[in-house]
């Protein structure tokens, strides 16, 4: 803006502000900013933020609701109002006002209760059917170069330094949905895009400073809503990522905090210690617990109390909010062992009694499963700890998968899976070979390609919901930089003037161009593959560095055959007499070729056979 025209435009502002609009001035924001009639948990709180808002009274007078509690705490500037719906109440506009200690109305606020959509509650989350693709939104696609910087927010774009914002956007994810359903991918999981008002590295998207509002450099609430329908249409899920552990420095509300435990560790500063397994662990010091929970994730992201019953309120909402408002089919919930973990079990039940069928994968980063169980749903744990969480990320297989292709054995990725006996339901885990927070697989595995699609294979075939991140399809690759900025690299094709460009193929190598269609044909397969929608798993020790399990459910069988060896093995197939009828005929989808599978079978040398059976 030049200094002319803002001159005028601040007068205009002053003269504008000069102006009492009566009943408006002292509220600065209502949050929730709408909710829904019809909504199974009949009560609401809302949080009321305005100059000096505690010296007013609310009133409201609409038909079913109540209003059971005014809360004030030591800001002045915080009202919260307990709400309670009756089962019958309308939707519609309930008319809030504030009266001073004259009982005039000082203040008003019109508040939506919305219609809910027809079977909301009923929404089915992503299950074994589906196939996640996971995008970091700054690094995907940029639709619209006008929202890469916006005045008012403290980052500007830079798209030629790594950790900086590259400009990608929700508009770009949205033109990419044909790409990506193309491909077979069934639902995605989109890296934050709540505001993240921060000086530097605010592209992740995991320092939010606004839990209401879609960052403007990414697009507008009214966007990522469209998206998410959008996708629907397309028969494509949508996972928001969501953190309820921290938020980020540039919060509003740090520079007025409602209660003086609001966060935790507020005097000096304290850093969590990260050991997640203080947990669960018999011997642990509770100082040490205490750091973990309590301590602030990094210095940029204050640690939130849970354990504040209004925090606590706020934050269980917002999911719900969100779920209900962009029509969610899951979410991701990032530093899942770090917030207080009762709460996590209260948030969980929150979110699971409005919505039954839903889906939420927890990320504990931990390569012990033990650890990892112990937050699932279902789990007997021995300190008495009850679970809510229905999916877990599988880290311990993920590590695994990339030990066994390094060391060139399948045994550290059978043994793991052999764990599963840990967990109440393994199905429900969220298998992966890599993610934005670690190495590219494609760098992981040494750049061999070969082994890239035998790691793949076994993700795609194995128990779990498969998820694969942006850009595995085309062999993206960090090779000896660990660096995030690196492995969060712009899409080619993402960008106006990209030399290369993965959505139309051009500029592509042969390898790469073979690695999408290796990968759809996989995927397109999967979607109609119902053994591995609701089958079991049985797998044999691994034998000749080959890798044989089978996938089944009353009607169909796939087996799978991983052979990881430099040297074609022949297998006996009578040792897998327990899961292959006699005389079994099949098709392996990726060669196309059909086996009669009688006596013995040559495996070729470093390649996967997925063999559908007859
Ligand atoms: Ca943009």
């Amino acid at each position: 803006m030049k200094p002319f025209t803002s001159s005028i435009a601040l007068l205009c502002l002053s003269l504008l502000f000069a102006i009492p609009i009566f009943g408006q001035e002292k509220i600065n924001r209502v949050e929730p900013p709408f909710w829904w009639a019809g909504m199974k948990n009949s009560k609401l709180q809302l949080l009321i933020h305005g100059d000096n808002i505690a010296q007013l009274t609310p009133k409201i007078q609409y038909k079913g609701l109540s209003l059971e509690r005014v809360i004030k705490v030591k800001s002045p500037n915080y009202l919260f109002l307990d709400l309670k719906m009756e089962a019958g109440m309308s939707p519609g506009t309930c008319n809030i006002v504030f009266l001073n200690a004259s009982q005039e109305v000082a203040a008003s606020y019109n508040y939506d209760f919305k219609a809910r959509e027809k079977g909301s509650a009923e929404r089915e989350g992503f299950n074994n059917s589906d196939v996640l693709y996971l995008i970091t939104p700054d690094r995907f696609v940029n639709a619209d170069p006008a929202n890469d910087s916006m005045e008012g927010l403290k980052e500007q774009s830079n798209r030629a330094f790594k950790g900086g914002r590259h400009g990608g956007d929700i508009k770009g994810i949205e033109q990419s949905l044909d790409y990506i359903a193309d491909l077979g991918f069934t639902a995605i999981w989109v890296n934050p895009v709540l505001e993240n008002d921060q000086e530097e590295y605010s592209y992740h998207g995991y320092s939010t400073t606004d839990f209401y509002k879609v960052d403007p450099r990414f697009g507008s609430n009214e966007e990522y809503r469209a998206l998410s329908k959008k996708a629907k249409e397309k028969g494509v899920k949508f996972i928001m990522d969501m953190i309820v552990n921290h938020c980020g420095s540039g919060h509003w509300w740090m520079e007025d905090l409602p209660t003086d435990d609001w966060l935790n560790s507020t005097g000096e500063y304290v850093q969590t210690n990260h050991k997640k397994s203080v947990i669960q662990d018999p011997h642990g010091a509770e100082i040490d617990r205490k750091i973990f929970v309590d301590g602030w994730f990094v210095s940029t992201m204050p640690d939130l109390n849970q354990r504040n019953d209004l925090m606590a309120t706020y934050l269980t909402q917002n999911s719900i909010w969100w779920i209900e408002y962009a029509d969610l089919a899951g979410i991701r919930m990032d530093t899942y062992p770090y917030p207080d973990m009762n709460y996590m079990t209260e948030w969980t039940k929150a979110v699971m009694h409005e919505y039954p069928d839903f889906n939420v994968v927890g990320e504990e980063w931990n390569g012990n499963p033990a650890i990892v169980s112990y937050w699932q749903r279902g789990k007997q744990n021995s300190n008495g700890y009850t679970s809510e969480l229905k999916s877990l990320m599988d880290f311990p297989v993920q590590e695994n998968l990339v030990k066994a292709l390094n060391v060139g054995s399948w045994n550290p990725v059978y043994e793991m899976l052999a764990n599963d006996f840990l967990y109440p339901d393994p199905d429900n885990l969220v298998v992966f070979p890599d993610n934005h927070d670690m190495n590219r697989f494609y760098a992981a595995v040494g750049e061999d390609y070969a082994k890239f699609k035998l790691g793949l294979a076994m993700i795609l075939t194995t128990r779990g919901i498969p998820q694969i991140y942006y850009g595995t399809e085309i062999l993206m690759s960090n090779p000896g930089k660990g660096d995030h900025g690196i492995i969060r690299s712009d899409f080619p094709g993402g960008w106006a003037g990209d030399a290369v460009n993965a959505f139309t193929g051009a500029g592509l190598s042969t390898q790469q161009k073979e690695a999408k269609e290796f990968l759809r044909k996989i995927l397109l397969w999967r979607k109609d593959a119902k053994a591995l929608h609701d089958g079991k798993l049985l797998h044999y020790v691994p034998e000749h560095n080959t890798y044989v399990y089978f996938r089944y459910n009353d009607t169909d069988k796939v087996m799978v055959v991983l052979n990881m060896g430099n040297e074609a093995a022949t297998l006996n197939l009578d040792r897998f007499s327990e899961a292959l009828p006699a005389q079994a005929t099949g098709k392996d989808i990726i060669s196309g070729t059909a086996y009669k599978l009688a006596g013995t079978m040559m495996v070729p040398a470093m390649t996967p056979m997925v063999i559908d059976l007859d």
